[in-house]
């Protein structure tokens, strides 16, 4: 999923290797072609610009040049680097410890919500937690039969109304079907867009304020590159967001998308999606990331 960023740091540090000591010029060449690869992987400049001079700073330090392996001191500094802004690692729902549980989850149309409210039941179902899904997706007209669909498949309660056209009051009525029914978590399925646009802000921002959900989670599509970022950005101004969910990194996706989402919201990467089955989501590591980043 990283192959871009890989392959660019591989080849920096293979140059460097080659090179024998470790000088100031020659560790500024490699920490340039780092630069160059992150960039190539999609990676925003800001971004890029942060994290090259963050690592700039701590290689010229002597501690690098005075080691006895410069250039794995080096590796790591650009590793460790990675893991810090890629975390912090949080990939609990936070459940409460007694009560109803609303997560929501919003995002551009296709960007895979409610697939991963699939995935998501699926995970609470492992923990014995048989959660309510709420349809409120009015947008796309197969998005209800989709979450009915996987409501059988899972044998997970799925509250739609086909008659109510206002998402706000969906959602209100499934999260009161839900605790009548004593479900521990709801997981209110939104409406997306093909790009944002005023109204669906606002139809999410109304459900944030009156639904207050406890959780809500941005779903974006990890193959859309810096197109994520941007909806990222926008989706953040927006609400609170308390985490992110990116999806499709199981394809060729350039994974710079992902540093650059999590620095667009300041919110932890929850999880990510690595195929289309309910199976396909894995909590978020960012030491597994800059190791296969590194490799
Ligand atoms: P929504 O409009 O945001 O609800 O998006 P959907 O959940 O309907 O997903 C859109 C498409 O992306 C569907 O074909 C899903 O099967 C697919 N999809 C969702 N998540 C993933 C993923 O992690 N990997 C892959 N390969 N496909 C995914």
């Amino acid at each position: 999923m990283f192959d871009s960023l890989s392959e660019g740091l591989q080849s920096a540090f293979k140059s460097l290797r080659g090179k024998g000591k470790l000088t100031e010029s020659n560790m500024r060449e490699g920490l340039q072609t780092v630069e160059q690869a992150m960039l190539e992987a999609d990676v925003s400049y800001p971004v890029v610009q942060d994290f090259m001079q963050h690592v700039t700073e701590r290689a010229l330090g002597k501690r690098v040049l005075l080691s006895l392996r410069p250039h794995e001191e080096l590796v790591r500094i650009v590793y460790d680097e990675l893991v810090s802004i890629l975390g912090p690692v949080d990939s609990s729902l936070h459940l409460k410890k007694s009560g109803c549980t609303v997560l929501m989850l919003c995002g551009l149309q296709g960007s895979g919500k409610t697939t991963t409210c699939g995935k998501l039941s699926q995970l609470l179902l492992e923990q014995k937690i048989t959660p309510t899904l709420v349809a409120a997706d009015l947008q796309r007209p197969a998005a209800i039969e989709q979450l009915h669909v996987i409501g059988r498949q899972l044998d997970v309660p799925v509250y739609s109304n086909p008659d109510e056209k206002d998402p706000v009051k969906v959602c209100q009525a499934g999260v009161k079907h839900a605790e009548a029914n004593g479900s521990r978590v709801v997981i209110l399925d939104t409406a997306g867009r093909l790009a944002i646009d005023q109204e669906l802000m606002a139809e999410l921002s109304r459900i944030d304020k009156k639904v207050s959900p406890d959780q809500v989670y941005l779903v974006v599509d990890g193959m859309t590159g810096q197109d994520a970022v941007n909806s990222a950005g926008a989706f953040n101004a927006e609400l609170e967001l308390d985490g992110v969910v990116m999806t499709k990194l199981d394809g060729d996706a350039r994974g710079g998308a992902l540093l650059s989402v999590k620095n667009v919201t300041g919110v932890p990467i929850k999880f990510i999606g690595t195929g289309e089955h309910f199976d396909a989501l894995e909590p978020f590591r960012p030491e597994g990331m800059a190791s296969r980043i590194l490799q």
